[in-house]
């Protein structure tokens, strides 16, 4: 079986300065999606951290988790949620 879970953070844009919507914050929900059919939902982040702890520990002890999207504005964002949910 293969594991190789993607974080999906929730995000909703703000206006920024100029009051253009160009900045993303993390809407405090994310859902964790693996190709074994794991599949959260998106759910409170420091429930979907247990939820990949749980996995990671149970499935992929070589398990890395990945984000989406990886690029862009929003990925700040999600690499700072990602540590929030991957550290220990
Ligand atoms: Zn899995």
């Amino acid at each position: 079986m293969l594991h190789s879970m993607i974080l999906v953070a929730g995000l909703q844009q703000k206006p920024g300065p100029d009051g253009e919507w160009a900045e993303y914050e993390p809407t405090g929900y994310a859902a964790i999606v693996c190709p074994c059919g794991l599949s959260t939902g998106f759910i409170e982040k420091a429930d979907a951290a247990e939820q990949y702890r749980e996995h990671a520990q149970e499935n992929a002890p070589t398990g890395s988790v990945r984000i989406h999207p990886e690029t862009g504005p929003a990925s700040a964002v999600l690499n700072g949620m990602l540590g929030e949910i991957t550290r220990d």
